[in-house]
């Protein structure tokens, strides 16, 4: 089974939505093998937009809405991207726009050179689910000066490299800032930071050499029992349709959990879940002391539980290791993910995780660490040592 299940090469890999993979495997060959080259910063962009954004304004009841990397003052490909958000697109409001700029539009699209900026307008929708996760985007890189600077540094590393890099780079990013200020995870964030288990923007030692801005706390979400139990239901809930027989806990934070799961999964289902514990031996090799437990596996759907994940190599340690009680794992679940993990990460498992705190947008090399620069204190309350 692990052959096929491509965990370690789904996380290697970049995240991306379907809509993104069927759009770049849309795009010609060709298009795609160019080399590219990121350009700095040139605040010319800037002016050239506002004077086109004038022109249109003076004459037309609308709002031009300049977005792009040249709106947020960050290297790019010398574009800029202007658009017209309505929901109905009016033809009196083309023909002015083709008097303006004196040519005609290619699907709602008019494009043009000015100084070396390539110049795109076009009239949009702005409530169609693309439309609306690129202005969230937009609005989060411009309030977010870190998070704009860690932008521009990973689409700096594809200068020269293929085009298809710099999409897959781009989009790989975009994914992830939509995945963290989505509703749900912004949701389930906040009733988590207001019991203080979680945290963001603030100062905090990840590793030996690492520096984040955001944490999550398992020991301290289970001091409160309440809370425990609406995240254990949220979790349940999402496995509930799927004939769960078996919840495994890594110990032993994912124990405590998977106990907990699989006593709200018996009650909901009306049948009988049994919770799991599996553990690391001296050699890193992960097992299941109990012989009877062992057989119960076989041919039985299992949902495998921690609290966090972070690059999913545990977990493929403790699939590889349940291989020989020939069970079948059906879901993987944890409370936070510290990785962007595709919602689904292969067609056979299901994963969910109460909070997403992605490490790759919010962590910094020490030496780099924009928290550092400024002299801000460290937060011993999160984080390595605690
Ligand atoms: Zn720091």
């Amino acid at each position: 089974m692990i052959k096929n299940f491509g965990f370690d090469i789904i996380l290697k890999h970049k995240v991306l939505t379907k809509t993104q993979k069927e759009y770049l495997e849309n795009l010609p060959q060709k298009l795609l093998q160019k080399k590219v080259k990121v350009f700095k910063y040139d605040p010319h962009g800037k002016i050239i937009a506002q004077k086109i954004i004038q022109k249109i304004q003076r004459i037309l009841p609308v709002k031009v809405h300049y977005m792009g990397s040249s709106a947020l003052e960050i290297s790019g490909m010398k574009d800029i991207d202007l658009f017209i958000f309505t929901n109905q697109i009016k033809d009196k409001y083309i023909k002015k726009i083709n008097q303006i700029l004196g040519f005609k539009p290619i699907k709602d699209k008019w494009r043009w050179k000015e100084d070396g900026f390539k110049i795109t307008l076009k009239i949009t929708n702005p409530n169609d689910q693309k439309r609306k996760e690129q202005i969230l985007f937009f609005k989060i890189l411009k309030r977010n000066p870190f998070l704009r600077k860690k932008y521009e540094e990973y689409k700096s590393f594809t200068n020269d490299k293929t085009y298809k890099e710099y999409l897959y780079t781009k989009m790989d990013f975009f994914s992830r800032v939509v995945k963290i200020f989505n509703k749900d995870n912004q949701r389930n964030f906040m009733y988590l930071k207001r019991i203080g288990v979680a945290i963001n923007n603030s100062h905090i030692r990840l590793g030996p050499n690492l520096h984040t801005s955001q944490s999550f706390c398992t020991e301290k979400l289970f001091k409160h029992k309440k809370q425990t139990l609406y995240v254990t239901q949220k979790i349940t809930h999402k496995y509930k349709k799927n004939n769960i027989h078996v919840v495994i806990g890594i110990v032993k934070n994912g124990d405590v959990l998977a106990h907990k799961i699989a006593q709200s999964l018996s009650i909901i289902t009306n049948k009988k879940v049994l919770p799991i514990s599996i553990k690391k031996d001296a050699k890193d090799n992960f097992f299941i002391k109990n012989k009877e437990l062992q057989k119960l596996l076989h041919n039985k759907n299992i949902l495998l539980v921690d609290d966090t994940i972070k690059t999913g190599k545990t977990f493929i340690k403790v699939i590889k290791s349940l291989e020989k009680y020939k069970a079948k794992i059906v879901g993987i679940a944890v409370i936070c993910a510290r990785n962007n993990i595709p919602v689904s990460i292969s067609d056979t498992i299901k994963f969910y995780s109460f909070l997403t705190q992605d490490d790759y947008l919010f962590s910094y090399k020490k030496n780099k660490c924009p928290y550092c620069k400024i002299k801000t204190p460290l937060n011993k309350n999160f984080g390595f040592p605690k």
